[in-house]
């Protein structure tokens, strides 16, 4: 058994639905359970859904509503013309989901107060919405598919917008299901992203969240491989839309993986290497705009050669500078800190310590009120806006030769505001002034990659 997962690209419309189509038929012999996204940009338009709906602005609500529902009657009538009752079956389900969907928002906009709850269930209507065209669209080209409802088998916890998994109940509950489908079915097709929490709430797996739920899915089955297709290449040496001339890695570690995308690389949603690697199964990333390119294979360290593999970067990131004089020889004061941020649900990328003073990045965006409210009943707190974080990952970096030459020496011009290697040796990680970013990302780019 193998799970194919298709990112909001891959199923963007119907010619990339058709696409996918044939990339599962090359694979019927192998199983596999499909997981599909959200139609390209639909997750962002629920977002925006959820928000006029919030704002009472009831014009731009329906303008939207009416976008999603065009987008998707559009591409299910293009998908199944040669199949006009299936068409019709599919396109007056589409309706369907979309009149309960304006229903909700409707009911938002008259009470004007939009809870994590209704904002997790509105915007996991995407990936509702692209499940049924492509398993109507599946069965229609002759493939025989069941579509499961992920929120059956994804458990969570009532952290509604970026969920925690239930992994024993993830274990339990996916191969019953998977198993209870009729006899016949070639494909089981199922939603990324979206799960449902133990009292029975709509939650989501937080933003590019598919990939995750392919993961937990291939864990729960001991899947042979997972599959993440998508619209580049495989990893690449560096995001290509910053850096034009990045390559595609034929093969990367686990935690290389977990790192790259922990540190930003959108490519994969940063916990997906958790559930794979507890079962160790394969990870290929693959395009599907070029199934014939191999990809990249993630996979055991031991397979991995050493050295630098990627530069991830953040674009946007705080710096949390902490003064007290009482502090780091003081016991408990580094624990202090951290469980500010823990209970806040604030995360931290990068540390460094001195005797004085403990400076953290974390990522813009968070709401970190709180945190500086708390940390200043015993600290002097100081944030540090407009900079930006660029990391290097690999296996055993920090013991190649020549490693902080080509980090460091490229920047000779720049001022670099923190420096912090990862415990692991797999991460270098700088903070450089935010307009300084994309000359630095290439200089070291070149360095290691030229
Ligand atoms: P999907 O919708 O298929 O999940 P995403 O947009 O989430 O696709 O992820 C793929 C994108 O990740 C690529 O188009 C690319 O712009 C971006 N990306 C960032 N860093 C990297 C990297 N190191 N390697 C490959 N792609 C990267
Ligand atoms: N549709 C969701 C998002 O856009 C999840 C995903 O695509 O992985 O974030
Ligand atoms: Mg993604």
């Amino acid at each position: 058994m193998i799970v194919m997962k298709f990112g909001g690209t891959s199923v963007g419309g119907y010619e990339e639905i058709s696409n996918a189509i044939s990339i599962v038929r090359q694979r019927l012999e192998k199983k596999p359970v499909v997981v599909t996204s959200a139609m390209s940009k639909m997750t962002d338009l629920l977002y925006n859904i959820a928000a006029s709906a919030d704002k009472k602005q009831d014009t731009k609500l329906k303008e939207n509503m009416d976008k999603l529902r065009e987008r998707h009657i559009d591409v299910a009538e293009h998908l199944l013309e040669s199949n006009v009752e299936m068409m019709l079956q599919t396109t007056s389900r589409i309706n369907e989901i979309c009149d309960e969907l304006e229903a909700y928002t409707k009911a938002i906009c008259v009470l004007g107060e939009l809870s994590a709850r209704s904002k997790a269930l509105i915007i996991s209507y995407g990936e509702i919405l692209s499940s049924t065209i492509f398993a109507s669209a599946m069965n229609a080209s002759g493939i025989k598919t069941a579509l499961v409802d992920a929120r059956e088998m994804i458990t969570t916890n009532d952290n509604h917008l970026k969920a925690d998994p239930d992994i024993e109940k993830i274990r339990q509950c996916v191969p019953q299901i998977i198993s209870s489908v009729d006899q016949d079915t070639e494909v089981v097709l199922t939603q990324g992203f979206i799960a449902k929490s133990k009292n029975g709430e709509p939650t989501v797996l937080g933003r590019g969240g598919s990939d995750y739920s392919a993961s937990l899915i291939a864990m729960a089955l001991d899947a042979e491989t997972i599959e993440i297709w998508t619209d580049v290449d495989g990893v690449l040496t560096a995001d290509p839309n910053k850096i034009k001339t990045a390559q595609r890695l034929e093969k990367i570690s686990f935690e290389e993986a977990a790192e790259m995308a922990h540190f930003g690389a959108k490519v994969l949603h940063p916990l997906t290497i958790e559930p794979a690697i507890k079962k160790n199964i394969p990870i290929y990333v693959l395009n599907s705009k070029n199934p014939q390119c191999k990809g990249t294979a993630i996979l055991n360290s031991k397979y991995i050669a050493d050295g630098a593999k990627s530069i991830s970067f953040k674009e946007n990131i705080l710096v949390i500078n902490i003064f007290s004089t009482k502090m780091i020889n003081a016991s408990g004061f580094l624990g202090k800190v951290f469980d500010i941020f823990s209970v806040n649900r604030v995360s931290v990328d990068l540390i460094s310590t001195s005797e004085a003073n403990i400076s953290v990045t974390v990522e813009d965006g968070q709401d970190i009120h709180k945190v500086i409210e708390e940390l200043s009943a015993f600290a002097t707190v100081e944030v540090d806006t407009g900079k930006a974080q660029i990391s290097v990952v690999g296996q055993n970096l920090i013991n190649q030769p020549g490693v902080l030459d080509k980090i460091f020496a490229p920047l000779d011009k720049e001022r670099i505001y923190m420096v912090s290697q990862g415990a692991s040796l797999i991460n270098l990680s700088i903070v450089v002034d935010k307009q300084a970013l994309n000359d630095s990302i290439e200089a070291i780019h070149n360095a290691f990659f030229a």
